[in-house]
């Protein structure tokens, strides 16, 4: 039982954007107070379930992934929309490595070859030591030959030009990443849909 509650629950917002992963414990906690329904994807079409009506399909369902309790048995969902609550929560791209490798699409921003990552570097745009700051807008990837030939200069004083230039990401380290490959086949359809059409802001 303790199993069942725990397992993982994605959660779409109002706009069906995926926005968070909660325990079935939580999901049930949600359904019963009437802040969310099940989504069930019945032969290809997506419908919505309240409590009760979810409760009704339960009564058919004869797999483990069941909650039980004195009042209802309920099957644990596997997507759930929240009736309240239509912001996507706010959440800062974290400065990392692995984030500017992905927005850099691990292309030297010099010479626009693609490398693995071993054979890149970080690159202060404006130099370090000449004030240049670690940050979105002057770290790029460059590859191990671009970053020697420019050595401890500007672009332009090394006659080198960038790309594009390095801003902070829009996107948002949204649930794709760290779900879409152990996910359910069921999320599926949400996380790609999110990737696709979430609102990016800053
Ligand atoms: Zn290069």
């Amino acid at each position: 039982m303790e199993a069942i509650l725990n397992q993982h629950v994605l959660v779409l917002n109002r706009l069906w954007q995926a926005v968070n992963i909660c325990s079935a414990r939580r999901a049930v906690t949600l359904l019963y107070q009437g802040h969310a329904q099940v989504v069930e994807n019945t032969e290809g079409a997506f419908q919505t379930l309240n409590f009760d009506q979810w409760s009704d399909v339960s009564r058919q369902y004869h797999g483990d992934d069941v909650v039980t309790t004195i009042t209802f048995k309920m099957r644990v969902p596997k997507v759930i929309l929240l009736l309240f609550f239509d912001r996507l929560p706010k959440k800062e791209i974290k400065f990392t490595r692995h984030n500017i490798f992905e927005r850099d699409n691990h292309t030297c921003q010099y010479c626009g070859g693609k490398f693995d990552r071993k054979d890149m570097n970080l690159d202060h745009v404006v130099p370090r030591d000449r004030g240049g700051a670690t940050t979105w807008e002057n770290i790029v990837c460059s590859c191990i030959e671009c970053n020697s030939r420019k050595a401890n200069r500007t672009p332009a004083e090394a006659g080198m030009r960038l790309m594009r230039k390095p801003v902070r990401p829009k996107w948002r380290p949204l649930l794709q990443m760290h779900f879409a490959r152990r996910g359910e086949d069921s999320w599926k359809h949400f996380l790609d849909f999110s990737y696709w059409h979430v609102e990016l802001t800053d």
